[in-house]
């Protein structure tokens, strides 16, 4: 099969979040399986020069968006069996930032949604599948019918739109829109491209897609519903028949407590002395009191509401009051900066708090903490749990979306579990359930090591996700007639 992928954020080009994680890491894995994947993106400044100096130049065209004629490159880089095409143009990409400083992200993402159509003919691949994904992408599976549908190259491709989060939909003013991509009024009704007075890019990928997927199916349940749908649930109920949630996978080459280079020792299910050496070089690292009976809690994540962060904010001196250690990865709103920042003086050499993108430490914290927090108060599928479990660090998590597709919580009466979890989205629930993890790590080392034993033994692969994508795909191409029996002899 040929397959696109199309994405506004790549590893190991360009990250902000599990988007660029899940189709980085999705990607090498369907081509490994035969299949011929190329991925396209836009060409950012912030892409290292070391992958830059190895692109070569495809083509270039000019691109109508209204009255503007714009330049667009397509730079190509091939590796891991993956062909990637880059979209260039300096004065949408070569900025400072990814997302959303400029006030013009429509015409950034409407350049690139056009980009990526018309570039296919002038690279010379015609995918069976265009595999577009968030509200970046979302013009693409619309464009395509609404615009390109009469062209013969264009009229056989098939849509695939995923949700990796419903939370930010692309919300612009419909003239802006139809300015940019010159599309008519007649689309702009509550059928199709219109959202309460506004045009919506994620929901164009939603209504014109062919199907749509998200990252975990229970993701996929909770967005039917008023509470997590974010004004899209009547949609998605419409659409039902064409939803499905695919769990994400990590790379689980790169996060292997076995093999880490980044790690100060490496450990193994059957000989955990390893981790206890990750424990001691990150307090010393992170100038925490050196105590090896201390529980480290981690958090390593976005800094923003979705992510549960005021719950921790209730609750904060009730955590410390217990005999515990607290580490904080992350970057984003200033009141969980304040937050933790004042946590780390209120506490000295109990809490550390950084706040930057280091995947470098992002690895050193999981391998050193014992339990891993992410409360969250909706997760479309969450991988920093998955790579925690992965390390050994057990979970607390609520549970909702991804979190409750990958982590169980202890069950003393049957054994079961990876983790700790509740329900309701309330502090004093998730502390008592942080007080439960404390109670088993401190009390009961036995039922600790088999948690872990569970967790680190876990799949967390790619592999039977990709088998699920594929299996969409199949469905969706046109279905030859079987061919004639030979008559027998
Ligand atoms: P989301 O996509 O909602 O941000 P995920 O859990 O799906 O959350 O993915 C987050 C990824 O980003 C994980 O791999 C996590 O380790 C990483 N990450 C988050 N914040 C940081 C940070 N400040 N430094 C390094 N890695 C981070």
């Amino acid at each position: 099969m040929k397959i696109l992928f199309t994405s506004s954020e790549c590893v190991p080009f360009c990250k902000t979040g599990g988007l660029a994680d899940v189709v980085g890491a999705l990607s090498p894995v369907l081509a490994a399986k035969g299949n011929d994947v190329r991925v396209m993106m836009p060409l950012y400044s912030a892409i290292p020069q070391e992958y830059v100096n190895q692109m070569t130049h495809e083509i270039d065209f000019e691109i109508d968006l209204g009255w503007r004629r714009q330049y667009c490159g397509i730079e190509k880089l091939e590796m891991n069996g993956v062909i990637y095409y880059f979209v260039d143009n300096k004065y949408y990409f070569g900025r400072s930032y990814i997302y959303g400083m400029g006030g013009d992200e429509h015409e950034r993402f409407g350049f690139f949604d056009r980009a990526v159509l018309n570039a296919l003919p002038l690279v010379g691949f015609q995918p069976d599948i265009i595999h577009a994904n968030d509200w970046q992408c979302g013009m693409i599976p619309a464009l395509l019918r609404i615009q390109y549908g009469h062209v013969s190259f264009y009229n056989s491709i098939r849509t695939v739109f995923t949700i990796h989060n419903l939370q930010y939909q692309g919300i612009f003013g419909i003239q802006d829109v139809q300015d940019i991509l010159g599309i008519g009024d007649g689309y702009f009704t509550d059928d199709k491209l219109e959202c309460f007075g506004c045009a919506n890019f994620m929901k164009a990928g939603l209504v014109y897609s062919d199907e749509i997927t998200t990252v975990s199916p229970s993701y996929a349940e909770e967005i039917q519903t008023a509470y997590y749908g974010e004004r899209m649930d009547g949609l998605l109920r419409a659409r039902r028949a064409s939803l499905c949630g695919v769990l994400n996978g990590i790379d689980v080459e790169e996060y292997d407590p076995a093999h880490d280079p980044l790690i100060a020792a490496h450990y193994t299910v059957d000989d955990l002395e390893g981790k206890k050496e990750c424990k001691r070089a990150l307090q010393e690292e992170l100038g925490l009191e050196r105590r090896a009976d201390a529980p480290i809690i981690a958090i390593i994540s976005r800094l923003s509401n979705q992510k549960g962060l005021d719950l921790v904010d209730r609750v904060i001196a009730e955590i410390m009051e217990e005999d515990v250690q607290l580490v904080v990865l992350g970057m984003g709103d200033a009141k969980y900066v304040n937050l933790f920042s004042w946590a780390e003086q209120q506490y000295n050499g109990r809490v550390a708090a950084r706040f930057k993108m280091d995947p470098e430490l992002a690895h050193r914290i999981y391998a050193g903490a014992d339990i891993f927090l992410m409360p969250s108060q909706f997760e479309p599928c969450g991988l920093s749990q998955m790579i925690s479990l992965r390390y050994g660090t057990l979970p607390v998590v609520r549970e909702t979306g991804g979190l409750r597709d990958t982590v169980l919580s202890y069950n003393e009466t049957t054994g079961a579990g990876n983790g700790f979890s509740f329900f309701n989205y309330n502090a004093h629930d998730m502390l008592y359930v942080i007080r439960r993890a404390l109670f088993f790590y401190h009390q009961q080392p036995e039922v600790w090591r088999v948690l872990q034993r569970r967790a680190m033994t876990g799949d967390y692969s790619w592999s039977h996700s990709a088998e699920m994508y594929l299996s969409l795909y199949r469905d969706m191409l046109p279905k030859h007639p079987k061919a004639e029996k030979e008559p027998q002899a």
